[in-house]
């Protein structure tokens, strides 16, 4: 197996709306083909301008109700909720699933590495954003690469964030191991592996979360694998989301 090389993407300046990330980052570093490039949502989100300013948000009755349950900004609530498609938890903080199929906590809506005042919000089609980084890319160098598009993100039972794909192209999200025989020729019935998440989660460390400046990171010399797409459970296959939904009616 040939060994993987995570480049960080270093000198990129604070990103703004209207800024051109494709050509920004093809200036930065020569891309290969195959190269993984991984994004943080958050400056996707600021290259295409979609942040909101607090002040010029009107909290509705609902999110000045759970921003007084939850000890938060109603202005920041009433953007979590206008980002929702159905809220799965209320409190102790909101849970959302958004249109994408994406669930997070405050819809992804997130105020660090923006000015006062603005939150950043998930792009809301993070599949098609990852195609057009792709295609661009390809347009800007020639390169076939393929594209995660991360958020941070918090996980059931465990402590501690880690870094999780939400849009991706190039590649499919699940590695399928079903079919395939173990090391003592055991079929495996279920074993599909999230692939994107896991080098989500390892750019993501490479990222980090603060002001280290790498929105950005290459993924080098990772082998192709078959699988499916079909990362989020459908509704009625979600027993975790059926609990805390049952559980929020009760
Ligand atoms: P998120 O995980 O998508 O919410 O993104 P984070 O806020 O955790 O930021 C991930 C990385 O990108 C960190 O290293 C940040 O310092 C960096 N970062 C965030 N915004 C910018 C930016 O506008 N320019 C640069 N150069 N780095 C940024
Ligand atoms: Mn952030
Ligand atoms: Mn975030
Ligand atoms: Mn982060």
């Amino acid at each position: 197996m040939q060994p993987i090389t995570v480049l960080p993407v270093e000198g990129l300046p604070l990103i703004r709306a209207g800024d051109n990330l494709e050509k920004m980052i093809t200036d930065s570093i020569p891309l290969l083909d195959g190269d993984i490039l991984v994004i943080a949502s958050t400056v996707y989100s600021k290259a295409k301008g979609n942040t909101r300013d607090l002040s010029t948000i009107q909290p509705g009755a609902q999110a000045e109700h759970l921003a007084a349950r939850n000890g938060e900004d109603p202005r920041f609530v009433q953007a979590v909720l206008d980002a929702s498609e159905e809220l799965i938890l209320e409190e102790p903080f909101i849970l959302s699933a958004l249109t994408c199929g994406h669930i997070g906590v405050r819809a992804g809506v997130d105020h660090s590495n923006i000015e006062d005042g603005k939150v950043i919000l998930l792009p809301s089609d993070p599949m098609g954003a990852a195609a057009e980084v792709q295609e661009q890319v390809q347009a800007l160098t020639g390169r076939k690469i393929r594209v995660i598009i991360t958020d941070t993100c918090g996980r059931s039972f465990r402590r501690g964030q880690t870094g999780h794909a939400i849009g991706w192209s190039g590649m499919t999200a699940i590695r399928d191991f079903r079919g395939d025989t173990d090391l003592f020729g055991h079929e495996l019935a279920i074993t599909e592996e999230a692939v994107i998440d896991e080098i989500a989660g390892f750019a993501n460390f490479v990222m980090g979360e603060s002001n280290n400046g790498v929105p950005v990171v290459v993924v080098r010399g990772c082998e192709t694998w078959s699988g499916h797409d079909n990362l989020y459970f459908n509704r009625n296959e979600d027993l975790t989301r059926r609990a805390l939904t049952s559980q929020a009616a009760n």
